[in-house]
């Protein structure tokens, strides 16, 4: 056997993938605002917690490798059968598992940009090319010219409603337009890790679409309104051929024991979640007000964060920001992201984006 070389070669593309920046957690010690990666603000739910300690003397034994209950229980939700539904570690593992079960090398899978980070990462993974269109000028996706961009090595489309950093949700007629448009041999993947915040009249509604649109995925999650980022729980719902496919490239044992006692006990508690998530929806609504009463031109905020696009002020703000005790996400030379928390970080935000704009009106410095 010949060997070329001593030392082990990574696959080669391995180095050219784009990082995944997670939002900043504050030093140990230090009292900061954590606004920085969309997570709730409240903590586990009793009834939670309660699950996770019962389900914790088991620990011995594996898992359910099928998630059972789990995906019973979350079929029963969406109104789908639990053959319909594939849970992973967190719904970016399951968006890679969905790529990875499609895409082949040259393949091409279009995306609003900028959007999730993790989406050019998990394409790159699939071995798949992203072809980016730009989200226009209000942080929305380009619905026409990602149709166009639509070619025949086109595998996906990938649509995030909410769009995670710019705020903007697309309508359930946008959706159904865009799904008129693209070819049904291309998967099209609704991202909805936002979509309990949604305060649209018609806002999406992805699950309700499935029986018509045989190319529809929708990926949703624990992470965000049912407040266990911790956990990592998310999952898709896709027809049956394409869920087969998906389960057969993820993880085995892939969602812990713990993780899934604790979702279905999430899911249990739909009310007490339903009265966090109006809160934050109040407190969304507040932030907003505030700061177009400052001055600022936010984009139509739909998720549980509001997006200042601050360009090359990005850092500048986002250092001052941590200075006095709020951590947001920085998207250098276009903008920070901050998240929707507790209402007194919120209002140390406010106080901080007021100031900010007194500063620029004073000649200080340029708001954007
Ligand atoms: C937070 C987020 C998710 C959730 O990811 P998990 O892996 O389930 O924590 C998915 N999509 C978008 C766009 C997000 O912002």
């Amino acid at each position: 056997m010949a060997t070329k070389s001593s030392s082990v070669r990574l696959r080669p593309d391995v180095d050219t993938l784009p990082s995944y920046v997670p939002g900043e957690r504050p030093a140990p010690g230090r009292q900061l605002y954590k606004l920085s990666s969309n997570e709730i603000a409240f903590p586990p739910l009793t009834a939670v917690s309660a699950a996770m300690v019962d389900a914790a003397a088991d620990l011995n034994r594996y898992p359910d490798m099928y998630a059972t209950e789990l995906t019973e229980a979350i079929g029963e939700k969406f109104g789908v059968g639990a053959e319909r539904v594939t849970v992973g570690n967190g719904s970016v593992a399951v968006l890679q598992h969905v790529l990875t079960a499609v895409c082949e090398p040259g393949d091409e899978v279009v995306m609003a940009w900028r959007s999730f980070e993790s989406y050019p990462i998990s394409v790159q993974v699939a071995g798949a090319r992203a072809v980016q269109v730009p989200v226009d000028a209000a942080g929305r996706h380009d619905l026409g010219a990602m149709a166009a961009a639509v070619t025949d090595r086109t595998r996906a489309v990938l649509l995030c409603s909410p769009n995670n950093p710019t705020g903007p949700a697309l309508t359930q007629t946008e959706l159904r337009e865009f799904l008129a448009a693209v070819p049904a041999s291309v998967m099209v993947v609704l991202d909805e890790a936002y979509i309990d915040f949604v305060t649209l009249l018609d806002r999406t509604d992805g699950p309700a679409l499935l029986a018509d649109h045989k190319n529809l995925v929708v990926l949703r999650t624990f992470s965000k309104a049912y407040g266990l980022a911790g956990l990592r729980v998310g999952f898709a719902l896709a027809r049956r051929r394409l869920t087969t496919g998906f389960r057969a490239v993820s993880t085995p044992f892939g969602v812990n024991s713990m993780a899934m006692a604790a979702a279905r006990a999430a899911l249990r508690a739909d009310e007490q979640v339903r009265g966090r998530v109006a809160e934050v929806v109040a407190e969304r609504e507040r932030v907003v007000t505030a700061l177009i009463g400052q001055g600022w031109t936010p984009p139509d905020a739909q998720g549980n964060f509001v997006w200042l696009g601050l360009g090359r002020r990005t850092a500048a703000f986002a250092d001052h920001a941590r200075r006095h005790g709020v951590l947001v996400r920085a998207f250098a030379g276009e903008g920070v992201r901050v998240s929707v928390g507790e209402p007194e970080g919120n209002d140390l935000f406010l106080e901080l984006s007021a100031e900010w704009v007194q500063r620029s009106v004073d000649g200080v410095l340029e708001l954007a």
